[in-house]
């Protein structure tokens, strides 16, 4: 099934609900909200059955809601999860299911104590994550466009990076280019490291200055109509040592490896052992310390991961990252990160930008 429009998606989740013995899903998380009827407020709940369908938000989000909700929309003046119970009693639902990673053991108490007698909870299968993870063509080409928008940023602000700038400065030149050029926003905290500071994996941006003859890491993505775009490139400020420059050869290798070995129905760990295989064979893979890459969506994180025991399977349609990294204590972190797309026969490198070291 494509799905195209939210009623596609909400089709999807449906006759899996059927399957999972539900009369109704609570979907409280966002993303899954957003995902399913286009709601792009702050405060929602969607209450999932066939035909029967409702979102809840409240009085600041009627306009809105009338304007991106396809589905019935129910203003409530109080709290949304107050209001579940009615909506229950009324559509005589008896297996409500509910999303166990997403709600806290104090809502769920006080929901099911609220709810009518006979009427359930029960924590449902990650239907709508599942769903999410295979992208509609309108999906492809919004996380097109949003890598688009990260690389030209990136190349807009490389030509302007002097060694007397901060790792803040560039990080926010970076994040104006990426709104310049239509994104929403960074899809996450952008990260810039300069020398040794590249080698912790996720290094806030600091006051320090741009080294000279040392490694810089970037990893950015832009969040545009939704969705996100990752990227990281690591380049050189002046000329790095040997070992560094060895060490980049290396990264680059067990990143076109996880490239190559991408295709569908191999697990996700597969794609990941790809990369540690020709690290090892580098004496590297003890500082390759995370997995070699995760989904993004509506997410910048999302499933499948790609870790190495990672069984799930890989499909035409999921966007993933392949992103080796190399940390060396006191030196320095390299780090190589594309947001590629599953296609029939293997995969297409959404990410324009060159991954030859660069020297700037
Ligand atoms: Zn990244
Ligand atoms: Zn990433």
């Amino acid at each position: 099934v494509e799905n195209h429009t939210h009623e596609d998606r909400r089709e999807v989740v449906y006759s899996q609900l059927e399957k999972s013995g539900l009369d109704v899903l609570l979907v409280s998380f966002l993303p899954n909200v957003r995902y399913l009827t286009g709601f792009t407020g702050s405060n929602a709940l969607l209450l999932l059955s066939p035909g029967r369908s409702q979102l809840l938000t409240d009085p600041r989000y009627t306009i809105q809601a009338a304007q991106e909700v396809s589905c019935q929309v129910t203003v409530v003046k109080k709290s949304l999860w107050k209001y579940v119970p009615i909506v229950v009693g009324r559509s005589r639902w008896k297996n409500i299911g509910f999303d166990s990673t997403h709600l806290t053991v104090e809502l769920l108490h006080s929901l099911q104590s609220a709810l009518p007698l006979g009427a359930v909870l029960q924590p449902a299968p990650p239907l709508v994550e599942t769903a999410r993870m295979v992208k509609s063509e309108s999906e492809i080409a919004a996380i097109r466009q949003s890598v688009n928008t990260c690389s030209s940023a990136f190349e807009r602000v490389l030509k302007r990076i002097r060694p007397t700038m901060t790792e803040i400065e560039v990080a926010a030149e970076l994040d104006y280019e990426m709104r310049r050029l239509g994104a929403d926003g960074p899809a996450f905290d952008t990260i810039v490291a300069t020398g040794p500071r590249s080698a912790l994996p996720h290094a806030h941006p600091s006051t320090a200055t741009l080294q000279t003859n040392q490694l810089l890491l970037i990893d950015m993505g832009a969040s545009q109509t939704g969705y996100a775009s990752d990227m990281t490139r690591t380049q050189s400020i002046g000329k790095i040592s040997p070992r560094l420059r060895r060490a980049y050869g290396a990264v680059l290798e067990a990143q076109l490896a996880s490239l190559d070995a991408i295709r569908p129905n191999v697990t996700a760990g597969s794609v990941d052992r790809a990369a540690r295989r020709v690290l090892r064979a580098h004496k590297l893979d003890k500082a390759f310390v995370h997995s070699t890459g995760h989904g993004l969506g509506l997410e910048i994180h999302e499933p499948p991961r790609l870790g190495k025991a990672d069984k799930s399977l890989l499909r035409p349609g999921m966007v993933i990252t392949v992103e080796p990294g190399v940390y060396l204590q006191g030196l320095g972190g390299i780090r190589i990160e594309d947001t590629v797309l599953v296609t029939e026969t293997g995969c297409e490198v959404l990410t324009p930008t060159k991954k030859e070291l660069l020297a700037l």
